[in-house]
């Protein structure tokens, strides 16, 4: 599903080819213990969901696209919620024809390779409740 090397609490993390982004990282995360980290990384992805909150009503909005797209960004964090592995990650991907979708990444398929790096603070345990307001996992400190 994965392989990674790693020298204090920095991964490199390579994701197998036609996997799950997001389980594939859930799966990371739990195996190394991981409640606090950055993710930063790049790819390739065949499909991708991203999810929209619509502030007024409160209503997600999910949307998949599927064809042969970039990872032009990926950017996220890791924190703790419920006792395990709180992943919030966005991604920015680009088309054939250059244009690019984004969001919030619900999940994605790996189409060619997914390369990312994991710095974990092991040191901090930032916490997520619901929060009514807002309808989000917020940090709670
Ligand atoms: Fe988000």
């Amino acid at each position: 599903m994965y392989q990674f090397i790693k020298d204090a609490d920095h991964y490199v993390l390579s994701v197998d080819n036609h996997e799950s982004l997001m389980t594939a990282l859930a799966r990371f995360c739990e195996e190394q213990h991981i409640l606090s980290a950055v993710i930063g990384g790049l790819g390739a992805i065949c499909e991708a969901t991203f999810r929209f909150l619509d502030p007024a009503t409160k209503q997600y909005v999910d949307k998949t696209f599927s064809e042969q797209m970039e990872i032009t960004n990926l950017t996220g964090n890791v924190s703790e919620k419920d006792g395990k592995p709180y992943l919030h990650v966005h991604i920015t991907a680009s088309r054939r024809d250059y244009t690019c979708v984004g969001g919030h990444l619900l999940d994605a398929r790996i189409s060619g390779a997914c390369e990312l790096v994991v710095d974990a603070y092991p040191k901090l345990a930032p916490g997520r409740r619901a929060d009514a307001e807002t309808g989000l996992n917020l940090y709670k400190f």
